[in-house]
């Protein structure tokens, strides 16, 4: 088959990837995209997109059984899973359905099958058809990443679940084990416990949550206790035995293995870089661990080659995946991007309560060595949080004592993933605690807690 040839070749069509096509096109390459499963990658089919769907059901469910709170009546509350399962699928469905319509529009050719960088500049494809060659000036590498599986712990679909089949679940799991205390097991631990999973979360590190602040960590684990979640933390799963329909975990804990056993397990022990069979090796492209080694405009040292997204390295998130997909495309055009700041990207955790954050802990800034001044706000002081029956929850920030720069912001709470980005803004803006502090914020709202906060820092709080 002839080779066809192209202006940008995209392997991989995640929200790093398909971001990066349609910029690409925007700017006037030609341009194709290569994919082997879904369009929309991990976030949209499998990630981001259909966890939100299973929350957004467990939260219903959640309001449901609250309904007497709020003068209302709700009898025989119960729930389908099948249809709960159905309705993600479809929402995924929907958006990678939307991702094949903006090719489209966008004039991006769409290989389905799996790429590999036989040379620079050239892709081949295994696609159902046989094999085409590609070429271009300029690849990105967008393959994303998978779950990690631990040796002794690894899915095997039935008893053992990765976020793939927890996504999909095979059966409702009457006990659940939770490996990890990241975004994906404590979302999944949520949804789960919700809907009356008897739920145990075991973490190696001393905090759940373990990448947020500290003060955060300890309110989310006192709301999961509260919602009958057991949480474990400095503890490590060592071994699993299978066997029928039961899982023994032995759980090392202050120095002693305990047993306890368990119908389902999700192990959500982070994940890898897909950079196997691309290569990558061969053209000399850098790897650490299981990720491509990029400078900050997502170079890879190979000329015309890009990494971007998770398989370029942390923070694993789709947002960030997305910028970089900008970023390499105007790089290619010859326009000026600023590369991005990891410390500007907010992480979000979709449970209940949900948690939000962005820039530096306390303890980060401290050990960055600046003089800080930390506020709070608590949800119960906010009139819109009540009147929703939210009083749960925190708002903390961190000035830069000095420069008044506000180093960090670090939320749980209902609504928490919508209220960060007016900080995210703010970081970007280079904002200082004195134009937060003029800012005017609308009410009844529960972004009146930001501003409350930054006024806390500083002595100035209204209504605490
Ligand atoms: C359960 C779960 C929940 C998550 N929730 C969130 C969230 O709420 N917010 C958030 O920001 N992030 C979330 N993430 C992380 C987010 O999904 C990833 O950060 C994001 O998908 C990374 O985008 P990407 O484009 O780098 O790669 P991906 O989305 O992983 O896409 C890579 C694509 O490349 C394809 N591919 C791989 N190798 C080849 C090959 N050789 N040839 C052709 N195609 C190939 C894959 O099939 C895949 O479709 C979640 C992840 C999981 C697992």
């Amino acid at each position: 088959m002839a080779e066809t040839t192209y202006d940008l070749i995209v392997i991989g069509a995640g929200p790093g990837g398909y971001v990066a096509a349609i910029r690409g096109a925007q700017l006037g390459m030609k341009v194709c995209i290569v994919e082997r499963e879904n369009l929309g990658g991990i976030c949209l089919n499998w990630g981001c997109i259909p966890t939100k769907a299973l929350l957004r059901s467990s939260e219903v469910f959640h309001l449901m059984h609250r309904a007497k709170e709020f003068g209302l009546k709700a009898d025989g509350i119960g729930y389908d899973l099948d249809a709960v399962v159905k309705r993600s699928r479809k929402v995924a469905g929907q958006l990678s359905g939307g991702i094949g319509h903006l090719m489209k529009k966008n004039k991006i050719a769409v290989v389905m099958g799996e790429a590999t960088i036989p040379a620079k500049g050239k892709v081949s494809v295994k696609t159902d058809k046989g094999t085409e060659s590609l070429s271009a000036k300029n690849i990105v590498l967008a393959t994303g990443a998978r779950a990690r599986e631990l040796p002794g712990l690894e899915a095997d679909g039935k008893l053992v679940w990765t976020y793939r089949h927890a996504l999909q679940p095979p059966h409702m799991p009457k006990k659940l084990l939770v490996i990890g205390s990241g975004a994906i097991g404590i979302e999944f631990a949520s949804f789960y416990n919700t809907l009356g999973a008897d739920t145990t979360v075991v973490e190696v590190m001393d905090r759940v949550l373990p990448v947020e602040d500290a003060e955060i960590s300890a309110f989310a684990k006192k709301a999961f206790e509260k919602q009958g979640m057991k949480i474990m933390q400095k503890a490590m799963v060592k071994k699993l035995n299978r066997k029928g329909d039961k899982v023994t975990a032995h759980i090392e804990v202050g120095g002693k293995i305990e047993t306890q056993e368990f119908d389902t397990v999700i192990s959500a022990v982070g994940i890898v870089g897909n950079i196997e069979d691309l290569g990558l090796e061969e053209l000399g492209v850098k790897i650490d661990r299981t990720h491509v080694v990029t400078d900050e405009y997502c170079r890879t040292g190979v000329d015309g080659l890009y990494a971007i997204g998770d398989i370029a390295g942390a923070p694993w998130l789709a947002h960030k995946a997305s910028h970089e997909g900008v970023m390499v495309a105007e790089l290619m055009a010859g326009e000026n991007p600023h590369p991005v700041k990891p410390e500007s990207i907010a992480g979000c955790t979709y449970c209940h309560p949900q948690v939000a954050s962005v820039g530096y802990t306390e303890a980060k800034a401290k050990e960055l060595g600046y003089d800080i001044k930390v506020g709070r706000f608590p949800f119960i002081g906010n009139g819109k949080a009540i009147a929703l029956g939210e009083e749960s929850g925190l708002i903390k920030t961190i000035f830069d004592a000095k420069t008044g720069e506000l180093l960090g912001a670090h939320m749980i709470g209902a609504e928490v993933t919508e209220l960060i980005q007016g900080y995210v803004v703010g970081r970007q803006l280079e904002t200082t605690e004195e134009d937060l502090m003029n800012t005017v914020f609308p009410h009844p709202t529960l972004s009146e807690m930001m501003h409350e906060s930054v006024l806390d820092a500083y002595g100035k709080v209204i209504h605490m």
